[in-house]
């Protein structure tokens, strides 16, 4: 295995921005937070804690408790769940099966602090044979950093326990937040432009491809790895 990719999980391989973005704007209107649907796709990449913060901070002045900001995150994880399932991102599945078959290590970087997180993955994802697509010992969670994206320490923390030299990893991004971490760590950013933001967008965060989706990188992969 000389290769590792790391792999974003909200847009990248789950298409399950539209509802974060819903119960984001729900929970946080619900808070008398000032947050809208929009909010959520520029702050992308962020962890919820982060972006609780954040919120707090700038409409009251004042820094929120842990328990508060918990609270918070509770309650927009169970309005997520409410607002239904959702799905792989179309053609990733033949991404992550192209990658599997290349003997490349495939790694799930995420701000993402639910505590199902596995266990969903490897429903959405099920492989035949005995090696499962995921590994816990291959993801980095909001449980696993101090700073989240924007910051590269996620990216940078997946690179240490990859143990390949930097340019042979390369982080899957969807959003410009993840696109400037991947960057800082001193990754290849391949991003892939599943929302609604113009790709000049991950442009100006140095991604060193933009594909406009999931058989663009496809394409990009069969060429180069
Ligand atoms: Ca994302």
């Amino acid at each position: 295995m000389n290769k590792a990719f790391f792999f974003d999980m909200d847009g990248i391989l789950f298409n399950s921005m539209p509802n974060h973005a819903r119960a984001w704007e729900e929970v946080m209107t619900a808070h008398g937070l000032d947050f809208k649907a929009e909010d959520c796709y520029i702050n992308e990449g962020r962890t919820g804690q982060d972006v609780i913060h954040e919120a707090v901070l700038a409409l009251e002045g004042r820094e929120p408790t842990e328990d508060e900001i918990w609270d918070i995150y509770e309650e927009k994880t169970r309005r997520f769940y409410e607002l239904g399932p959702t799905y792989p991102i179309e053609n990733v599945d033949k991404v992550l099966r192209y990658l599997r078959k290349r003997e490349c290590q495939i790694w799930v970087v995420t701000g993402s602090g639910q505590a199902t997180l596995f266990d969903h993955l490897n429903e959405a994802f099920p492989v035949e044979g005995k090696n499962p697509i995921f590994a816990r010992e291959r993801m980095i969670t909001a449980f696993d950093v101090t700073k989240g994206k924007p910051d590269p320490e996620p990216y940078l923390k997946a690179w240490q326990k990859s143990g390949l030299r930097k340019d042979q990893c390369f982080v899957i991004e969807n959003a410009p937040l993840g696109v400037r971490s991947g960057k800082g760590a001193g990754l290849t950013v391949l991003a892939v432009n599943t929302g609604p933001l113009a790709p000049q967008a991950l442009y100006d965060e140095k991604a060193d491809f933009v594909f406009d989706n999931m058989t663009g990188l496809l394409n990009w992969l069969q060429t180069n790895v």
